[in-house]
Order: C-alpha cells, then structure tokens, then sequence
C-alpha cells in the first residue's frame, strides 16, 4: 500500500498539486486498504491520511496502518479544511468523474480562501489497471469461488424451476463460501430471454429443451469475478449445438490470439471475426470484454470503440456472445490475465457444450 501513496505522490508533482482528496470508494479502498463506507484519502508531499467518522476509526487504525488515522468532527469539511489549513496547501487535486458538481461547488470552492481546487482524471485509476501479485491472488481466490458456484448449480438446476430460484441457490452458495455476496445482479436467462445481454433472473420458469445463460461473479477481499456458462437443459437441437460452437470458437480464438501490444479494438475482432463468418455478426451487440478488479467494470475496454492497449498486468474478461431476438442466447465469459506472450486463463470452469 505504501509504493501506491508513492505513486500518488509523483503523480502530484507532476500535476504541480500540493494534495490531493480521493473519496471514490474503490479508489480509496487501493489506497488504503479500509472497507467502510465513509472516508476520505488525502496525500500530500508529506502526509497520507485517511479521515473517517468515530464508527470507523478502530476499523481504519487496523486495516490502513499506513496511513494517519484522522476523525473527524460532525462536519467532514471542517475537519479537512483545518488539516489544509495547517499543512498550508494551496493547490489541491479532486476526482471529477466522481465529485458531484454540488460537493465541488459548495463544500470544496465555498469553504477556505486561498485554495485552488484542480480537477483531476484518472489519476488512481491509471495504475488500478495493472494488477500486482497480490492482487492476482486475490482476484484467483473470486474466479475460482464463482468457478465452484457454477459447478454446484449445474446439479441444482432442474426444468421447472424459476430463474430466480437459481440466481437465489448461486447467491446463497456464494455467501456461505465466505464472499459478501455476488458481485452484480445475477443473470439467469433461459429460453428467449438469452437474447437479453442484461437479463437479470425473473420469474420465468426454465424449460426441458432451453438454453440457460448464467452470469455471475463474487465479491471476495474486496475484489469481483465475473464468469458467463451457457448450459442446455435436458437437450439440445442443431440449432442450440452450433451457435454454441461458434461462439466457443470466437472466444478460444481471442484467448489464443490475444498479445502485449494489441489494441482493446484488435482484441475485440479477433471473436468478431470469427461470428461475422458464421453469419451472427449482426448478434453480437457489445464489446468483448472489460477490465475487472475493485470494480466489475473498470479498464481496459475491449470493444469496436475501445482507446486501450493491452498491456502485462492487465485483467479483463473474454465475453462473446450470439443473441437471436425470440430464440435466445449464448455468451461464454473468462477472466484472463495479460502475461509477457500472451493471456493465461484465470477463471478454469469447464466450457465444453454441456447438457444438465
Ligand atoms: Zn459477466
Ligand atoms: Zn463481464
């Protein structure tokens, strides 16, 4: 923890900042490893300090011992300004993709004379992108939680039981394995509903013949996993069979592919290629992957769009998939890590075509 306040530190004198506050929750949770709700990270040249309210200042003191533990008074503001006051800075950095305009306006610009408040982009999430050992480890310990919930459901799953009751058993699953829970909606979607790439479990009940799309992850020392399996219920017709192939296809194609130095674009036609020659290049509507870590979605984007290279250290999913409005869906989704030749699957459930 204490190379990334160093890092920060550079990072303010490249800017010509005295400071900077960070109050986004993954952000301040990197820095400083604390996992309450309430607080405040602020660097200096000198100084790293973490300001909380009395409910969290035991929890602070243990899990950020590198950081000096600040409560504050009824009023956060306050507090902060006297530090500012006191340490006599002038210039200080403010995360603008996450402050409302509201906080900016009324309780950074109205409050001390004298300071400069700096917008700031970016600044911890540029490193947030490349995972250390630890935090591999960390992110293994969630695949390989989420990899044991899919095994354990594809004996739960019956025809004739609601989407919900499978989303419920996973979440459930997760849980009692220690996680805080899953680490998004979970997403059960049979039949027709496979063709919603979002299409959080409902009441629908799962029929002999359908396909299933599971999407689900846990969160787990503060980290997120995010895996996709596609199973057929009790059968399965040519149709099922060979839009599940393809997409298998595209997604063994990209792992495979995938190198230091392909762009988040280059990366994304790698599957797209291998859909639009199977004629579904129409049904496959949204990137190909996204970065994972504190957060489900964070960078690199791996899309038609995407401004990202991908780099050793990165993270991301592999997640084509196929949607045929009024048919249904596949998608097959990994988490693999950028290594110096190519990327390494982290997530190890199996993905062959399964019937259950
Ligand atoms: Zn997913
Ligand atoms: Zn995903």
């Amino acid at each position: 923890m204490k190379e990334r306040i160093e890092k920060i530190r550079e990072e303010l004198g490249n800017n010509n900042l005295d400071g900077i506050i960070i109050n986004h929750p993954s952000n301040r949770f990197y820095l400083s490893g604390f996992t309450g709700s309430a607080g405040t990270v602020m660097v200096t040249a000198k100084k790293a300090m973490l300001i909380t309210d009395f409910r969290y200042t035991e929890q602070a003191q243990n899990q950020a011992p590198h950081l000096e533990i600040v409560e504050h008074d009824l009023k956060k503001m306050d507090t902060l300004n006297q530090l500012i006051a006191g340490e006599g800075l002038n210039k200080i950095g403010f995360e603008a993709d996450f402050e409302t305009f509201a906080t900016v306006e009324q309780q950074l610009k109205g409050k001390i004379d004298n300071v400069e408040w700096v917008p700031t982009h970016n600044l911890v999430e540029k490193f947030r992108i490349y995972k250390s050992a630890a935090e591999l480890s960390f992110l293994q310990e969630a695949i390989d939680l989420a990899d044991q919930a899919l095994e354990h459901i594809c004996g739960f799953i019956k025809p004739g039981m609601a989407e919900r009751e499978v989303a419920l058993e996973l979440e459930f699953f997760l849980r009692k394995k220690g996680a805080k829970g899953s680490s998004f909606d979970i997403i059960v979607a049979s039949g027709p509903r496979g063709s919603l790439p979002h299409g959080i479990a409902s009441d629908k009940i799962i029929k002999e013949g359908e396909l299933v799309v599971i999407d689900m992850g846990a969160r787990l020392n503060g980290y997120a996993s995010d895996v996709t399996r596609t199973f057929a219920i009790g059968s399965a017709g040519e149709k099922e069979r060979k839009v599940y192939e393809t997409v298998l296809e595209a997604q063994l194609a990209a792992i495979e592919d995938i190198k230091p130095g392909l762009s988040g674009q280059e990366a994304d036609k790698l599957s797209r290629d291998v859909i639009s020659a199977e004629g579904y290049g129409d049904n496959f509507g949204h990137g190909l992957g996204h970065g994972i870590g504190i957060d489900v979605h964070e960078s690199p984007r791996l899309s038609p769009v995407s401004e990202n290279n991908l780099e050793p250290g990165m993270v991301f999913t592999v997640e084509p998939g196929i949607y045929l409005p009024g048919w249904g869906g596949v998608r097959i989704e990994d988490i693999v890590v950028m290594e110096e030749n190519g990327v390494r699957s982290l997530t190890r459930a199996p993905k062959e075509f399964k019937i259950i």
